[in-house]
């Protein structure tokens, strides 16, 4: 079977190895769906190569078909098609043991140097990471659960609110969708004006690009208020900041989901004290988070097809990261 090794920064190798054997308590997935996401895009260009090492077979965001069990299995048999969680927690850490496993310190990640990822044809998965989509459900999209719970993550616990999201790529587009689920007024921001369309297809109350420099009045006549409860930033750099600083009301809150290119960047003190503002680095999902996703794309609280520009063979990785690259698209994903 294929698997695809990043050796280097836009070196791919393809290696024709044998299928994994399984230890006890895991199932061998067939690999239908992975999402490219930002990270690869990173590594596909060199960047934060300090976080994100290679050679790495690549693949957080996947899903696909159950061929084989080992051991007992409750959850899933034989040829149900499943969203692979794509994390491991240790369970014995201070946080896992207090039911913060999201922060656990010692965990691994499908994808990384550490665990291999979704970008070969088959793969050996934990009974429990995999989660059960229904029958009829497109096996396509099973690798957008991953970017819908870093959304949910980001933004599902925020209500009844008024809410910017800046950058509406696919996991901004995610968040909006989310947000708007749970009662929220959405103020899309972007640069790009494709991206503000389909923001505007998928209900955003608002949509603005970042450098119309009548943004402000405009949220402001919008909201017949000036109190923006809410900025989640799902891209976001020195301009940015300087901006949610500014527009967020006294007591607001500022969530920060995306790394930005420098990860350095400076804060006016003076107005985060004195508008006492919160602000919150958001990273990963609980299980309970994905299985919201799964249940979000299934219901078509998600528009998958909205949030998918294009589908590549996994053969295609490289093309496919060049396609997505130029046109700055939402989620591609190679399909097997
Ligand atoms: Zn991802
Ligand atoms: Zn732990």
């Amino acid at each position: 079977m294929l698997k695809i090794i990043h050796k280097s920064p836009g070196n791919f190798v393809f290696e024709d190895v044998p299928k994994p054997e399984l230890k006890n308590g895991e199932a061998l997935v067939e690999v239908k769906s992975v999402g490219i996401c930002a990270d690869e895009i990173y590594t596909y260009q060199g960047k934060h190569q300090d976080i994100l090492p290679l050679p790495a077979v690549e693949g957080h965001e996947f899903g696909g078909i159950v061929k084989e069990i080992k051991g007992e299995s409750k959850k899933i048999k034989i040829g149900d098609k499943v969203a692979v969680f794509p994390l491991i927690f240790c369970g014995s850490c201070y946080y896992c043991t207090h039911g913060l496993e999201i922060d656990c310190g010692s965990m691994n990640y499908f994808g990384t140097q550490m665990i291999e990822g979704g970008m070969q044809e088959k793969i050996a998965v934990p009974i429990d990471n995999c989660l059960k989509l229904s029958k009829d459900f497109d096996i396509r999209y099973a690798s957008l659960v991953e970017p819908v719970s870093v959304a949910n993550h980001t933004v599902g616990k925020v209500k009844d609110s008024n809410i910017i999201i800046n950058g509406v790529g696919s996991i901004g587009m995610a968040m909006l969708e989310i947000a708007k689920a749970h009662n929220n007024r959405v103020i899309a921001v972007d640069i790009d004006e494709g991206n503000l369309k389909i923001a505007k297809r998928l209900k955003a109350d608002l949509v603005l690009n970042f450098r119309d420099i009548k943004k402000d009045e405009k949220i402001k006549s919008f909201l017949k208020t000036d109190k923006v409860d809410v900025a989640a930033l799902s891209f976001f750099n020195q301009e940015t900041i300087d901006w949610v600083i500014d527009i967020v009301k006294k007591h607001g809150l500022i969530i920060a989901m995306a790394l930005p290119e420098s990860n350095l960047l400076k804060l006016n003190f003076w107005k985060f004290i004195e508008k006492a503002i919160t602000m919150r680095g958001s990273i990963g999902y609980s299980l309970e988070e994905f299985e919201e996703s799964v249940e979000m794309v299934e219901n078509e609280t998600i528009s998958a097809g909205e949030l998918v520009t294009r589908m590549f063979p996994l053969s295609e990785v490289k093309e496919a990261c060049e396609y997505k690259i130029k046109n700055n698209a939402l989620k591609v994903i190679l399909t097997n």
